[in-house]
């Protein structure tokens, strides 16, 4: 099994009925990005650029930035897709130089986007420091935390001012883990590029279970029918407009997953780097027919504990 894992991270990863699907790697930073290709990953489908902002006293600089952001795309090349996601802050992701209000319910306040719309000077910032990077890769900009259309066309028409400063563009998209964002899909999906489905925080927001709970966590199961509705949900939406969805949230690294969110019509999966080969081998094992079938079936259980025990066949 190690051995045909290994041999699996270093193709492309198609079913047996011929079906591509891009398996691309979650990673923080330049050194995670060498990790990545290295075991396999065909591009980056999710860099949190929270590693530049976390634990300092100050905000780090557009060149210190830069650097950074040029260090991932010397990583994988032109070609790979390099997916950056604007800074996700707020909720369980708080900043040391600037102190968020407190909240009684920080995951419903100030996070994500809401927190760059009101620190616009600092997402300009971050922004001419990605798009710096756009002659050195296939760039995509992602915004994290997006509950409606108002949010995106303002984070849109801000990027839209950067990149016509800087005379360079870049394809633009956002993560789906509001409840509000894949039900409206369709809408949203007009004015993107693409989609990253957060199964992290769909999970948390649908199930109003705090993802970090020390009771509830265990519950807050990606896997909950609930869940993959609203994954069917957004993928609809998405492909209504032939726009692409990829699922970065922790769902797309479990291997018993993974058949699921292919028959849903998922294109892309983002995953930690240590599942690459798992993932990829996986995708080798199945077809795509089995995979729709599966979806189907599961989509209309009840409970996660159903929906894992129709597909534990498929756990590694
Ligand atoms: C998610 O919410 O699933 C996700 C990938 O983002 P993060 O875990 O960084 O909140
Ligand atoms: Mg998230």
């Amino acid at each position: 099994r190690h051995r045909l894992e290994q041999q699996a991270a270093h193709a492309p990863a198609v079913t047996r009925d011929g079906h591509r699907v891009e398996v691309v790697a979650n990673v923080s930073g330049g050194e995670d990005a060498r990790a990545a290709v290295a075991g396999g990953a065909e591009g980056v489908g999710l860099l949190r650029s929270e590693f530049l902002f976390d634990e300092r006293p100050d905000a780090p600089s557009e060149e210190e930035q830069a650097a950074a952001y040029r260090e991932v795309a010397e990583a994988l090349g032109r070609e790979r897709p390099l997916v950056i996601r604007t800074l996700d802050a707020g909720g369980d992701k708080p900043l040391a130089y600037m102190p968020l209000p407190r909240e009684d319910n920080p995951f419903l306040g100030m996070r994500g986007i809401r927190v760059s719309l009101d620190r616009q000077d600092l997402l300009r910032v971050q922004l001419r420091a990605i798009l710096r990077a756009a002659p050195l890769a296939n760039l995509h900009i992602m915004f994290p935390m997006v509950a409606g259309i108002d949010e995106l066309r303002r984070a849109r028409a801000i990027l839209e001012e950067e990149q016509a400063a800087l005379g360079v563009t870049a394809k633009v998209g956002i993560m789906v883990e509001v409840p509000s964002a894949a039900v409206l899909s369709e809408v949203l999906a007009r004015e993107v590029d693409f989609f990253s489905i957060g199964t992290n925080d769909l999970t948390q927001y649908t199930l109003a279970m705090d993802r970090g709970h020390p009771q509830l966590a265990k519950q807050a199961d990606g896997l909950h029918p609930a869940v993959l509705r609203m994954i069917a949900m957004t993928v609809e939406g998405a492909h209504a407009h032939g726009k692409w969805v990829g699922v970065c949230g922790g769902i797309a690294s479990d291997v018993m997953a993974v058949p699921v969110l292919i028959g849903l019509g998922v294109d892309e999966l983002s995953v930690g780097v240590p599942a690459i080969g798992a993932v990829k081998a996986i995708i080798g094992r199945v077809t795509r027919a089995e995979c729709q079938e599966l979806a189907r079936e599961v989509l209309g259980m009840a409970t996660a504990a159903e929906v894992r025990a129709r597909l534990a066949p498929y756990g590694g």
